[in-house]
């Protein structure tokens, strides 16, 4: 089967990194760091981002990786406990970590997007992971401007939607062309998952994030109204809204741009692992212009605006009505 090297790379290191973002989540309130657009961080992201890096840097040594974070803030001496700390984590997860191959780790991570590279968020809703909502480690491997590998770790995610005190953890993967599946983190067989249909009007529901200057609440709750969804949306942290609506429990994903930032461009970390998990379910993603996201331009998608994720049944209805609605 296609990618399935990178398959099996990419799903090992996304679970190591989901262990050690719970190990953090569970043993300590974790605490932010500020980084310099003012979003938090926390050892976790650094932890994460370096456990991915390495496994990828010792399995394609020639793949250039994009990533969220940089460790520039963490070589700073006043920042020694914190990369104590996430040395220690990384160590606990893959056996032998030095403060100095922690740093290089995390820095193989600044790479540029190119014909072939993976884009990587550590932690994926790090707002979330802090409010102990959901968040998730995304990792996705694009090939000529194409996603062709999705795995998503959601950690918090609960593996049967009714309950939500129940197990959590799920894992979400795709590869292009060979379908989306999902699986409890703990174990157990991937199955096959699948977006709703059309008159399927109980899973008439839609996501959005929790974080309002993540997107625009008025506006996404004006345009699924339009297209006749009448229940109150879900909100929820990170790529796990992909998920969501790639196993059929959401119909519509909307991230219209915040009125607080009209002109903020998504980055590609936020999005590559979701768009191809929900593609491969038979759903469909674009801008809010209807057009497909770009992913060879750069970290940005600079040139899209918004984020539309759909069982693709309702997509154009969609496109339509927002069309038609504007800033509320
Ligand atoms: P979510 O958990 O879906 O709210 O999205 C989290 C992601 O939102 C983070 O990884 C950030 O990269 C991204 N983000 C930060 N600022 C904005 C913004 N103004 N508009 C949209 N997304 C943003
Ligand atoms: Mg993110």
């Amino acid at each position: 089967m296609a990618y399935e090297q990178e398959k099996q790379v990419a799903i090992a290191a996304a679970l190591a990194a989901a262990k050690l973002c719970e190990q953090v989540r569970h043993e300590r309130v974790p605490e932010a760091m500020e980084k310099s657009d003012k979003s938090p961080v926390t050892v976790a992201d650094f932890g994460s981002q370096a456990v991915i890096c390495r496994a990828i840097a010792a399995a394609f040594p020639d793949d250039p990786v994009v990533g969220e974070e940089d460790a520039a803030d963490l070589r700073e001496p006043e920042k020694a406990d914190q990369l104590a700390q996430v040395t220690s984590y990384v160590q606990a997860v893959v056996g032998d970590a030095t403060p100095e191959a922690v740093l290089s780790w995390i820095d193989r991570g600044n790479g540029q997007v190119g014909q072939r590279y993976w884009t990587l968020d550590p932690i994926d809703g790090t707002k979330g992971f802090l409010r102990q909502d959901q968040y998730a480690v995304a990792l996705a491997l694009v090939e000529g401007g194409e996603v062709k590998l999705g795995v998503l770790a959601c950690p918090a995610l609960p593996v049967v939607p009714e309950q939500p005190e129940g197990e959590q953890g799920v894992l979400f993967v795709a590869v292009r062309g060979q379908g989306a599946t999902m699986m409890p983190i703990s174990g157990g067989e991937p199955h096959p998952i699948h977006v709703t249909k059309a008159d399927d009007v109980e899973n008439m529901r839609f996501v959005e994030s929790v974080e309002s200057g993540h997107g625009d609440h008025g506006r996404q709750d004006a345009v699924a109204k339009a297209v006749g969804i009448t229940a109150s949306s879900l909100r929820m942290d990170s790529q796990a809204k992909y998920g969501a609506v790639a196993a059929g429990r959401a119909a519509l994903y909307l991230r219209l741009p915040s009125p607080k930032s009209p002109d903020y461009r998504e980055k590609i970390w936020d999005h590559g692992a979701g768009t191809i998990v929900v593609e491969e379910a038979g759903g469909r993603v674009t801008d809010m212009h209807g057009k497909p996201l770009n992913f060879s331009i750069g970290a940005k998608l600079s040139e899209n605006q918004g984020v539309v994720v759909s069982n693709g049944a309702i997509h154009d209805t969609v496109l339509a009505a927002l069309r038609k609605t504007t800033t509320v």
